[in-house]
């Protein structure tokens, strides 16, 4: 007999357990049976996941460092961006995995089952999956399109990265001050930076990261990477403690519209990531809190999730980037230059009024704009 539930939540990473730890904090689903199914059991750190916000918030008990102070630096140009009233704030995946498992654990209505799910029947409302098959009235499902890839309309270029957690013989690391894009290293003709994530003076996360249509090999982030640390950091001596990598889709492929009566995308799948960021946590938590709401009130839960305008911003802002790679340390320093971290920060988690966008906008013109803005129309 297949196993049934109310709500099956398909995939235990970020979105997932964010939903479900949402839903255990509201006693309107504490009578819902809700099954978490995933072939993980997420007991490894696989990502070190960063977010602005101001104040206080939710995950504070399980973050491992923050900032108030970050810096801006390209070939022309070397800012100090003071966040208050937001922080910037770091967070070990392995600690959240831990702590929802841990909080659902002790409920009797969450099931986490050990499965990966095959395909969802609609009309029997059914998931199968390798090992069992599950019922349920809802899905919400993290696994997302692998069609994407050769849709023809959508623009697809990718953030990917390798991440270097070192620690030094000398204290060298400034521990206030975070560097979120620095583009003195730059792999030619494309948008590359590094960034760096200081833990205390003789701790530090340093990644390469590019923002290209193209994926690269292993050797090229170690170069650049080594190239880094010593050039730019005059680090002589350093251990590896750690290493990260990642591949981040940023794209305006819609991976929302795969949702249905009885299937919601979320996450990665639910087109929850930013597109011309890469960002997701606080914005999983934006729209985890909206769909909860939807479904206490009777909608669907998908829906009036998505910004339209901001996903538009993205898609001319990621054309340009496809079509022009080599602009994107000119259009990031006109973005930093000419716009406050308060300002950008508001920008990006899709708080801006128009006319506020209409400022970031003419703030970064470039001609290019013009053209991708007509190619995405047409
Ligand atoms: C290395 C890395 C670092 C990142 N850093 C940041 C950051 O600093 N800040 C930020 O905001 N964003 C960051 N991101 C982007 C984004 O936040 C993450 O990718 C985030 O994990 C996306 O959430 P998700 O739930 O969609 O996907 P995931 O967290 O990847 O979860 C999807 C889950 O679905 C499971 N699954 C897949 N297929 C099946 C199946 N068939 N059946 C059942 N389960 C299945 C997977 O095992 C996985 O556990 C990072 C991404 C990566 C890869």
């Amino acid at each position: 007999m297949p196993q049934k539930f109310d709500y099956i939540i398909i995939g235990s990473g970020l979105a997932g357990l964010q939903l479900a730890y949402r839903l255990s904090e509201d006693p309107f689903f504490q009578k819902l049976q809700i099954a978490i199914i995933d072939p993980s059991a997420k007991d490894t750190n696989d990502k070190t996941w960063c977010f602005w916000e101001k104040g206080d918030g939710k995950w504070d008990n399980l973050i491992t460092k923050s900032w108030d102070h970050g810096k801006f630096i390209s070939t022309e140009t070397n800012l100090d961006l003071e966040l208050k009233p937001y922080s910037y704030k770091m967070l070990k995946s392995i600690d959240f995995y831990n702590f929802v498992k841990s909080e659902l654990k002790n409920t009797s209505n969450f099931h986490f089952i050990l499965d990966e799910i095959i395909e969802i029947d609609e009309d029997n409302s059914t998931a199968l999956g390798k090992n069992d098959t599950y019922i349920a009235t809802h899905f919400f499902d993290s696994r997302i399109d692998s069609d994407y890839l050769e849709d023809s309309k959508s623009t697809k270029i990718f953030q990917h990265f390798k991440g270097l957690h070192i620690k030094t013989s000398a204290s060298v690391f400034d521990e206030s001050t975070f560097t979120m894009m620095d583009f003195r290293i730059k792999f030619p003709d494309s948008t590359s930076f590094t960034y760096v994530l200081p833990l205390s003076e003789d701790e530090a996360l340093i990644e390469y990261t590019f923002f290209t249509p193209f994926l690269t090999e292993e050797s090229i982030y170690n170069t650049y990477l080594h190239t880094y640390i010593k050039e730019i950091l005059k680090i002589e001596e350093y251990e590896i403690i750690d290493t990260e990598k990642g591949v981040i889709p940023m794209t305006d492929y819609a991976f929302h519209k795969a949702s249905s009566p009885k299937v919601t995308k979320i996450g990665t799948a639910g087109s929850w990531v930013k597109g011309s960021t890469g960002y997701s946590f606080k914005h999983t938590e934006k729209k985890i809190a909206q769909l909860v709401e939807n479904i206490k009130s009777g909608k669907e839960p998908q829906g009036n999730i998505l910004n339209v305008r901001s996903r538009w911003y993205d898609a001319i802002f990621l054309d340009v980037l496809n079509r022009n790679n080599e602009l994107g340390e000119q259009l990031f320093t006109k973005f930093y230059t000419n716009n406050t971290p308060q300002e950008i920060f508001k920008y990006l988690d899709e708080e801006t009024a128009i006319l506020e966008e209409l400022k970031i906008m003419i703030s970064m013109y470039h001609s290019e704009f013009i053209r991708s803005f007509l190619r995405k129309l047409f």
